[in-house]
């Protein structure tokens, strides 16, 4: 069977990112019998019997798993491939070599292996040689517990290990283990919930539960009926009762609810109100829970992919173990804050030691004693040393909300951009607005007036985008090196700038990753990646180099007109050195310009061109605040359900980044690419785990198609 490309999302390079534990690692081998079509790598190899126990075995005992793929090397579960028929078996010491050295370079890209102590090899040794060798080296322990065994022997021995233990491996603690309960009430309860208002629930028990340690705590469990995912469902609360009622869990009916009696919990992370993106990895006290997919669960147009907790209605131990666990972690630290508010600089104005303030009486604070007549968001972050940007933002916009602070636009460019004022202090004359550079419109023109609310919902979705950039940045993961899964053809992007180029002019009507991996293709098939040589070749030629199978990209005739045209372009006017197109030229808008040029490169193309040599390749120029967001569908869809727009047209999008982040709008490009790809998809958009869902609308029922 043909081989196809490899179909992942760069989502998946998220794993471990919670900071979950990761101490033990399961690797299981793929298998000849297969899936017939494209699939999740955890679906793809489940006609194979020993497959199906060994993965199973992988994901009771150890903290993650991944496949060991012959083609694809690593693959984590959500991992969508074709299939394909390939096999470590028949490959030679010297293939082996190569294929493990893959895959510890995916190891070290896609996991955190400063968390895993411990790799289990479920794989014959063909796949665990000379793999097992490299990690040994780098000072992870391997085992190997298939060793020898042949396949009869390998699934009785998975048969022989019966239903493992739910229970937490030894020395890792479980919070909120029931150890008896005593009913204490019982009777109908209304909840006023501070939005929604009073809900009503046909039955409440008051339970007075003792837990490990010999500590009691009283606990409400409600169950009620309530309209959810597009029809009414079951809906069961469990009640933390002091110092007030308030909800830890929410669980709501799955589709079978009638026949099954079984109710979900979308997991959230500690420390916040996030979903569990599918990729990461649960926190290791929802283990001893059957953990399942929410969507598998509940179809329906809003449900989420998040990972979620599915329980039996009558199982109320279970509903008061998750409950406590649940309030256990609400006040914990967020893994995402914690790195954040490392790297920020210490507070020039620390809070005192034993200080009660909360952020927000600290920016109170500020205004009344400090500064009542005006400062910008870095100010405010620098002297109260509230971190990360995305808190300050929410702290602000709150303030603004409730009337405390109103903010004046001060121009754009460094140094300009919003200041805010106490209320009731008016703000000096207000600066005249700067000149535009470069002749563009002032930001927002042709937008229609936005009220003070939604002006203020925007600037919560560009705080959230910012953060998450910021985020992207910390963890290596905001440059093109990572576009393709292959480290050759990313350095080929890197080391040579007609690479570069061809990248740029080719991302279009495929996945980044297809064409960004097309100039090392190429060059492998051609020899070279002479400018001069190439643009010798008729179109016909390089387009039938492009179109043999398989396919460099979807459509050959217009690439190979599109590359011709660059060679030729690079060869004239940069005299056959790319480079010289932004070496030398510190002005953003005359790289941009130079880009457009090329034939097949639009706004989006020169935009992300631009915004790649700035952000990622270390390109200087002395305008960051003309470099704009790329009119690309994924930024266009985040736009729009956010409400940064509201009309789906490059002018709105362009301008809302401008408006959003005069110092550099671009600087919005790449987190709302990200949120796009991984979640923000056309039809079912996970917003559970999207990082922008504490401040957008999530005006999922648009899409840019349908303008
Ligand atoms: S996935 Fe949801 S939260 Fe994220 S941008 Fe789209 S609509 Fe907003």
């Amino acid at each position: 069977m043909k081989c196809e490309a490899y179909l992942g999302t760069r989502s998946e390079l998220s794993i471990g990112r919670t900071g979950a534990v990761m101490a033990t690692l399961g690797l299981v081998s793929c298998t000849k019998s297969k899936q017939p079509h494209a699939c999740p790598a955890e679906e793809m190899y489940m006609p194979s019997a020993i497959f199906r126990k060994a993965w199973q075995y992988a994901g009771k005992h150890y903290d993650s798993r991944g496949v060991l793929s012959a083609k694809y090397g690593l693959l984590l579960a959500e991992d969508v491939i074709a299939p394909y028929d390939e096999t470590l078996k028949s490959a030679g010491g010297s293939q082996r070599l190569a294929w493990a050295r893959m895959v510890l370079d995916q190891m070290r890209r896609r996991l955190d292996m400063s968390e895993i102590r411990d790799v289990y090899f479920h794989c014959p040794e063909a796949y665990s040689y000379p793999l097992a060798t490299l990690l040994e080296e780098r000072g992870t322990k391997v085992h190997l517990p298939m060793k020898g065994l042949r396949q009869g022997e390998q699934l009785s021995w998975y048969g022989r290990q019966g239903t493992p233990s739910a229970a937490p491996s030894a020395g890792q603690e479980q919070s909120g283990e029931v150890l008896e309960k005593e009913l204490l009430w019982e009777g109908q309860l209304t909840f006023d919930w501070p939005v929604a208002g009073p809900e009503q629930f046909e039955r409440a028990c008051r339970y007075r539960v003792a837990v490990r340690g010999g500590q009691t705590t009283d606990m409400m469990v409600a169950f009620g009926w309530r309209p959810a995912f597009g029809r009414t469902r079951r809906r069961i609360i469990a009640f933390m009762t002091a110092p007030a009622l308030w909800p830890a869990v929410e669980l709501v009916a799955t589709d079978d609810y009638d026949e099954s009696r079984q109710l979900l919990w979308a997991v959230k992370q500690p420390g916040s109100n996030r979903h569990y993106a599918p990729l990461e990895q649960p926190h290791p006290d929802f283990r001893p829970f059957r953990l399942v997919r929410f969507k598998d669960h509940i179809r329906a147009p809003r449900s989420y992919s998040s990972w979620a907790v599915l329980l039996s209605e009558d199982d109320i131990d279970s509903i008061i173990k998750l409950g406590l666990i649940r309030a256990t972690h609400k006040h914990q630290p967020t893994a995402r804050a914690a790195p954040a508010a490392v790297k920020k600089a210490a507070p020039t104005r620390p809070p005192q030691p034993g200080s009660p303030m909360t952020n927000t009486q600290r920016v109170r604070q500020y205004f009344t004693e400090v500064r009542p007549g005006g400062a910008t968001i870095s100010d405010i972050q620098r002297v109260t040393g509230v971190a990360p940007y995305q808190q300050v933002y929410q702290i602000v916009h709150r303030l603004v909300d409730e009337g405390f602070l109103r903010f004046e636009r001060r121009g754009r460019g460094r140094g300009g951009g919003k200041v805010f004022y106490l209320s009731e202090t008016l703000p000096p004359t207000a600066a005249p607005k700067a000149a535009v550079p470069s002749g563009r419109p002032p930001p927002g023109q042709g937008r229609r007036g936005p009220t003070e609310a939604a002006a203020a919902q925007r600037e919560r979705v560009a705080g959230s985008l910012l953060a998450y950039g910021e985020e992207l940045a910390a963890k290596g993961q905001s440059g093109i090196v990572e576009f393709t899964q292959d480290p050759a053809a990313n350095r080929l992007i890197l080391e040579d700038p007609l690479a570069f180029v061809l990248g740029v002019v080719c991302d279009q009507g495929v996945k980044a990753e297809t064409a960004w991996a097309l100039p090392h293709l190429l060059k492998a098939r051609l020899g070279h990646l002479d400018p001069d040589r190439i643009g010798q070749m008729t179109k016909q030629e390089l387009a039938a180099v492009l179109a043999r199978p398989s396919a460099l990209h979807r459509f050959p005739n217009k690439m190979a007109d599109y590359v011709l045209a660059a060679c030729e372009k690079v060869v004239k006017a940069y005299a056959g050195d790319a480079s010289r197109i932004w070496i030398g030229c510190s002005s953003s808008s005359e790289i941009a310009r130079r880009f457009d040029e090329f034939r097949g490169i639009d706004q989006k193309k020169s935009s992300m061109a631009v915004n790649i040599l700035v952000r990622d390749l270390g390109v200087q120029v002395a305008d960051p605040e003309n470099i704009d967001v790329s009119y690309d569908v994924h930024v266009r869809r985040v736009f729009l359900r956010s409400g940064v727009v509201d009309r789906d047209s490059q002018e709105e999008v362009v301008a809302a980044g401008r408006e959003l982040h005069p110092e550099y709008p671009g600087a919005l490009d790449l987190p709302a690419w990200y949120a796009g790809r991984n979640w923000c998809h056309p039809a079912s958009p996970d917003c559970g785990g999207c990082p922008l869902s504490s401040a957008c609308p999530e005006r999922v029922e648009l899409d840019v198609e349908t303008f």
